[in-house]
């Protein structure tokens, strides 16, 4: 299976340690970035560089891509120099981004008329889990492709679920962030309770981590708040499009989820006062504007 040929589009926090796990386990890689300069850790290690999602595709039988929202999809797949207009009958299309499970479908009925398959693996786990191979991998479309994917997919992530036909595996990533969303804004309230109420908040962080509370976002989200160290990480702008996904997701079903709603809330405020690039823990900037304390000195 090492002979595999592989692409990958799409090299920026997520996609460049993906992609750098895929040469490392010994396959032929192909790899394209809109800044060159985001290839060379791929070409340092033997990745061979392409000027286009086209070129990669061209080269590559598995093409996975990992860019940031919709439509940049819908243009590495369907644009002037996109991957249709390079791939062979029967290659596979793996898209790791977290988009939209409508656009999903519509994109693996394009692809299929040209011969081409497509998988949704969207994942979760952080820069961390991409690093460290240990990314939670939800995966939607055809069984066989999910079959053919698997030995890719072992090597990149460990908790690696096939949810249901296209779109399915969007729509778990989907509610995964309208998990995470929450527990950031729970975190905060509650590291702000306890500083306001005079207690020392890394101490309650430490008390709660062994107990029913304790959750990832309570243990790296709130560290990082205690510390205000937003560097990225989950960029508030890209938590803001996941729940513009879920939000335009519950209301095209009739569905209510105000939890949610609210803490849409806070990701719109950061990102109209131009913190978009920071890690998605920034959301306790907003709450501390309306509290009588901080969580550090810095402000
Ligand atoms: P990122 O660091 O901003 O990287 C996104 C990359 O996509 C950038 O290098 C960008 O190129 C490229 N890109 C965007 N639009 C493109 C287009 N139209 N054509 C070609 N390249 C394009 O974001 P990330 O954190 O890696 O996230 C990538 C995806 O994974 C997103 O959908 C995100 O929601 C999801 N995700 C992220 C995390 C996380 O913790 N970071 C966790 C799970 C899932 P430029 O550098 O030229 O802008």
């Amino acid at each position: 299976m090492t002979s595999t040929k592989i692409g990958f589009i799409g090299l920026g926090i997520m996609g460049q340690p993906i992609a750098l796990n895929l040469r490392k386990a010994g396959y032929p890689l192909w790899v394209y970035a809109r800044r060159p300069e985001m290839m060379q850790p791929l070409t340092a290690v033997g990745a061979t560089a392409c000027t286009s999602p086209q070129a990669v595709a061209q080269q590559s039988e598995i093409i996975f891509i990992m860019v940031s929202d919709t439509a940049d999809v819908e243009q590495v797949i369907l644009g002037p120099d996109g991957i249709i207009h390079g791939a062979t009958s029967g290659s596979l299309v793996i898209d790791m981004s977290s988009i939209a499970a409508s656009a999903t479908r519509t994109l693996a009925t394009t692809l299929a008329t040209v011969g081409l398959q497509m998988l949704d693996a969207p994942v979760s786990g952080g820069e961390k889990g991409a690093k460290e191979a240990t990314l939670s991998i939800m995966v939607g479309g055809k069984v066989e492709q999910f079959e053919r994917a698997w030995p890719l997919f072992q090597i990149l992530g460990q908790n690696i679920v096939h949810v249901g036909n296209h779109g399915a595996g969007q729509i778990a990533k989907t509610c995964n962030q309208v998990l995470v969303s929450q527990t950031v804004v729970a975190v905060g309230e509650a590291l702000l309770l306890a500083k306001a109420a005079g207690v020392n908040p890394a101490k309650v962080r430490q008390a709660l981590l062994g107990g029913f509370a304790n959750s990832k976002i309570l243990e790296v989200h709130g560290q990082r708040m205690l510390e205000h160290d937003f560097q990225p990480g989950f960029k508030v702008k890209l938590h803001h499009k996941d729940i513009r996904i879920a939000l335009q997701t519950a209301h095209e079903l009739g569905l209510a989820i105000p939890g949610t709603a609210l803490a849409a809330q806070n990701l719109n405020a950061l990102m109209g006062s131009g913190h978009g690039e920071l890690d998605s823990a920034a959301m306790v900037l907003v709450q501390e504007r309306t509290s009588t304390v901080q969580l550090t000195e810095k402000g």
